[in-house]
């Protein structure tokens, strides 16, 4: 290929992603990615979790003739998947799901799209494709590419194998042995790379790999002394986010409830989440996480693999994860839309020594390789170097720490380092001593002067050097042999339980003694939550919190009235770029980025209204002002619903014949007002409730941040106010000053 043509397709590409996703750019080499799938080559992608993972198959298959097969793993994650490329186009078959969720009529309905060529692409699951009858379908279907996300699946040692993956290539092969395979994944060690290529057989791949920097993210580890400490300073630091969605992760299912009940009773709207759940709150927690009636999240493990919350302001670590994988994981849910999200996590050696506890009983193998991945996180807890640098290091990523840009707490503040060269000699004296034969735990013990069990089973308390250093306390003797570890003086034996030798260095120290430094850690106490969230987008003008704000709100609206999640209708980085240049016109919006043609004419009109009449009259007192035209209503029963209220029926009344209940009913009556129409429940609510009560809730919802019943409910329970009228008055609230 010349250099011409490079150049026309290098920009047909970038059209096409303005086209259809309105961004100018590409990120880290999704450019290249796509090229490659444009060529029809198989293609392997290694990208960190938000680094824009699902473009790579999304815009070839959508410049690309025939549909494109995407398989994945989760059913869940199929639908937001698909309504999230639904919101971008214009037509809503150009993307489908097909699962065991979808009844015969509406697998017909799919087949029928894509054989007239109208559907793009198809997320299957591999048990979905295995099905004879599919494999007859698309044998006689033009398939683009077939891109396997969530690839380690495939792979035994990736930490979610599912066996159907591995017979992705087989299946493929039986449509047609010449269709390119595109497999992404978040996270794969060699291991989990090799067994990807060769599972599919993936001859010739071109593979891509991009860094696993999030640079907006800022990595910061606390100590953890005790549960009041951190509840205190989690409290203080979410309180002063002001209402931005985060993330709590702890190890426990207990803890997730203890945590979210603090939370709420300081007045942080927050929920608990765990696998022990049953799916049904499961999913609510989830949809309202979504919808942003929940704040915060506490979750252990099991949250976040269907969710992709892209303003995620925080991620906080209230117990230490097992793994850096799972640390990275985990601290990659914050800040997928580019803005600048905080990463706390509270470290204890007590808590490493809790999950050492566990593993006792475990089969060696599982042991040690448990044990190893522990040592690791606790070398990154206890660092006093750029935690950056270490993560990238440890996924194999040299990192220069001057390019973190004080993005993490060790570059932000340097650590005050501590003489320990004294302590240095004792501690490496005392494993000399003990012949090299003992763990952590026991040199501690025995430097420190703790009588345990195995102290005085061995006679150690007799030792002349027994108790030398009791002058620190424990966790100093561990937090030492911890920086002994990780500056080389020791090794842990892992072939023999972690018992601690001497290694070379070590022994050299004990002959000519040097200076020795280790960090200390930082008082804390004092933080009031240093919560500075920049924006990403700079520029040259300046953003403007109000209309933000104001931005905001309607999004919120617009998301309920369509049934979708708020970021699907707009993005925080598009809002704050409308709340930047102002687009008053069809043509400004489609040049704000993240707003394509198809999304400017669905969801902008609103939007643009909005701005007009903030311009026109800068009153930024009266936000509830605004007429939502646009009526997009998917309630069934919305003109029985009018009907009955015209004729001053009772709402039970109404209930009983429609066949709900009278909460469902309010719910119902709540989205045909937030979907721009008019009720009067003036007779009704008269004869029904106290009227300084509906002025009450009036007044609560005329300053309120959200139409939240939940906050309602908080804020106005002590006025013994219920939830349903509420819930009632909402309704009169919204119609009378939204619609
Ligand atoms: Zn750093």
């Amino acid at each position: 290929m010349n250099m011409e043509t490079l150049e026309v397709q290098a920009f047909d590409v970038r059209t096409a992603l303005k086209n259809h996703f309105g961004f100018e750019d590409f990120k880290h080499n999704q450019k290249e990615v796509i090229e490659s799938i444009l060529n029809k080559e198989n293609t392997f992608v290694i990208m960190p979790t938000g680094g824009g993972k699902s473009l790579c198959y999304q815009l070839p298959a959508l410049m690309l003739e025939g549909t494109a097969l995407i398989i994945s793993p989760l059913i869940a994650l199929m639908k937001n998947q698909v309504d999230s490329i639904r919101g971008y186009s214009t037509s809503n078959n150009v993307a489908h799901f097909l699962n065991s969720s979808l009844n015969k009529t509406q697998m017909k309905e799919v087949k029928s799209d894509i054989v007239n060529g109208d559907t793009k692409m198809l997320f299957i699951a591999p048990e979905t494709l295995t099905k004879e009858e599919n494999l007859e379908f698309f044998r006689n279907t033009n398939i683009s590419f077939v891109a396997v996300d969530e690839a380690h699946c495939i792979s035994e040692w990736g930490h979610d194998f599912r066996p159907e993956y591995r017979k992705i290539r087989k299946m493929i092969d039986h449509i047609s042995k010449d269709i390119p395979i595109i497999a992404l994944t978040a996270t794969a060690t060699p291991k989990v790379k090799s067994d990807i290529l060769k599972n599919l057989e993936m001859k010739n791949a071109n593979v891509f790999i991009s860094s696993f920097n999030r640079d907006n993210l800022f990595y910061e580890v606390r100590p953890k002394n005790n549960k009041p400490q951190v509840f205190k300073e989690m409290v203080q630091y979410i309180k002063s986010t002001g209402g931005q969605s985060g993330i709590i992760y702890v190890q426990a299912r207990k803890t997730t409830e203890e945590i979210a009940k603090m939370l709420q009773v300081n007045g942080v709207n927050a929920a608990a989440y765990h696998a022990g759940m049953d799916s049904k709150s499961r999913s609510r927690v989830q949809d309202d996480f979504l919808m942003e009636e929940l704040d915060v999240i506490v979750a252990t493990i099991a949250f976040g693999m269907g969710i992709d919350k892209p303003d995620v302001r925080f991620v906080i670590h209230f117990d230490i994860p097992k793994s850096i994988e799972n640390y990275y994981q985990e601290t990659g849910r914050g800040g997928r839309d580019g803005i600048n999200a905080k990463c706390i996590a509270f470290y204890s050696y007590k808590d490493i020594l809790r999950l050492e506890k566990f593993l006792k009983d475990k089969p060696v193998a599982e042991r040690e390789l448990a044990l190893q991945l522990m040592d690791e996180i606790i070398a990154y807890s206890e660092t006093s170097a750029c935690r950056r640098k270490f993560l990238l290091h440890y996924f194999g990523e040299e990192f220069n720490a001057d390019d973190c840009e004080c993005m993490c707490d060790n570059c932000k503040n340097p650590k005050e380092l501590l003489e320990v060269s004294n302590e240095m000699t004792l501690a490496l004296e005392t494993v000399k001593t003990l012949n090299q034969n003992y763990g952590v735990k026991t040199i501690a013990d025995f430097i420190a002067g703790i009588n345990s069990k195995e102290i005085k089973e061995f006679n150690f308390n007799k030792n002349p050097l027994f108790a030398k250093g009791k002058d620190k306390d424990i966790l100093f003797w561990h937090s030492l042999l911890r920086q002994a570890i990780l500056q080389d003086f020791l090794y842990k034996e892992i072939e023999q339980y972690g018992l601690l030798k001497l290694g070379e260095k070590g022994k050299d120290f004990l002959k000519n003694s040097f200076k020795v430094e280790i960090p200390l850690n930082h008082d804390y106490t004092n933080v009031d939550g240093e919560g500075d969230v920049n924006t990403a987008s700079g520029g040259g003008a300046a953003l403007d919190d109000i209309l933000l704000d104001m931005l905001k709100k309607l999004r919120k609206v617009e998301a309920k009235k369509h049934k979708l999640q708020p970021w699907v209708i707009f993005s925080e980085p598009s809002l704050q770029d409308m709340a930047t240049w102002y687009p008053i016109s069809m043509e400004d919006m489609v040049n704000i980025s993240g707003v394509s043609q198809g999304k400017a004419q669905k969801y902008a009109q609103p939007f643009i209204e909005l701005i007009k009449q903030y311009i026109d009259e800068n009153n930024i007192e009266r936000p509830d002002d605004f007429v939502v035209k646009q009526i997009a209503d998917k309630s069934k029963n919305k003109v029985s619903i009018i009907q009955a209220i015209d004729r001053k029926i009772p709402l039970e009344t109404i209930a009983e014949n429609m066949n709900v209940s009278y909460n469902e009913l309010l719910d119902e009556l709540y989205m045909v007002v937030a979907s721009g129409t008019k009720l009067n429940l003036d007779y009704y609510i008269n004869d029904n409730i106290d009227e300084d009560v509906v002025e009450d809730i009036f007044d609560y919802y005329r300053d309120a941040d959200s139409d939240s019943i939940d906050d309602a409910v908080n804020e106005l329970s002590e006025d013994d106010i219920e939830e349903d009228e509420i819930k009632l008055i909402r309704i009169k609230f919204i119609s009378e000053l939204a619609n």
